[in-house]
Order: structure tokens, then sequence, then C-alpha cells
């Protein structure tokens, strides 16, 4: 019988990977050789070579946070983790301090695992005997 302490210790039987993880926040300024119009929702000068014409540009904000890594078999059972485990996802377990950052990269953001680019799928608590770490369900993406 599974019990609702079972999510707690569901990890202990993972193997496990420590490192520091590049995580990076996607948000977007006006493009600032044409502007944005408002009204078509893109550059004010169609062939911009600074946007290429949808009036914003890109900004990556860096920032490494240190967690544990895990792929854990499709057979695995694994409670406590938020949507479906597909092939090929991760599982990062990190501080819960970085709810707030991990908030914001699954709204609009990516990491970096090894030299792959994964999303944020869902975000769950975890932790030995009470919560204590976030695990993030993550999915490789396709740039
Ligand atoms: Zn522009």
């Amino acid at each position: 019988m599974i019990t609702s302490r079972d999510r707690y210790s569901a990890r202990v039987d993972m193997k496990m990977i420590n490192r520091m993880i590049d995580t990076f926040i996607i948000s977007y300024t006006t493009c600032p050789t044409c502007g944005f119009d408002e009204f078509t929702q893109s550059g004010k000068n169609p062939d911009c070579p600074t946007c290429n014409g949808t009036g914003k540009i890109e900004i990556k904000t860096k920032r490494i946070i240190y967690g544990r890594i895990s792929w854990p078999n499709l057979t695995d059972v694994i409670i406590g983790i938020v949507g479906t485990i597909d092939s090929g996802d991760a599982i990062l377990y990190t501080a819960m301090t970085n709810r707030t950052h991990f908030n914001n990269l699954k709204t609009s953001g990516y990491i970096i695992i090894g030299s792959e680019r994964y999303g944020i799928k869902s975000i769950s608590t975890a932790g030995l005997g009470e919560a204590d770490e976030l695990a993030v369900l993550c999915s490789r993406q396709t740039e």
C-alpha cells in the first residue's frame, strides 16, 4: 500500500547526479532600431535587420542553480511528481528557495542539462519526512 509519506522517500532509490545547471529566463524588449507598433503587433519597419520585423528583441537572463538530476525509467513508480513522465524526461531536485525562479522558467524560459535544452513541465515538492525540496519535471526541447 502506498501512503502519503512514500512520496518523500521515492527519490532515494533513483540514481542522482549533482551539478550546477544553467537556467535562462526569456523576456522581450522593444526593438531599439525601429520600435514596436502596438496596432500591428510587429516592428515599425518590417525589414528591420535588428528585429527581423518583429519589433521585439529577445533577452535571455542566465542564472546558475544547484540541483540533482535523474532520468527515470518509465517503469519506475515515482510518486509525488505532477504530470505525466514521458520518455527522455528528467527530474531536477533543487532548493525550495528556487520556487519563484522555476515558476518563471515554466512560464518563459528553459534550462540546459548537459548540452540539451529542457522546458519545465511541472513543479512539485519533495523531501525526506517533510517537503524541503522542489521536484521539477523537465522535458527535452528541440530549438
Ligand atoms: Zn526592429
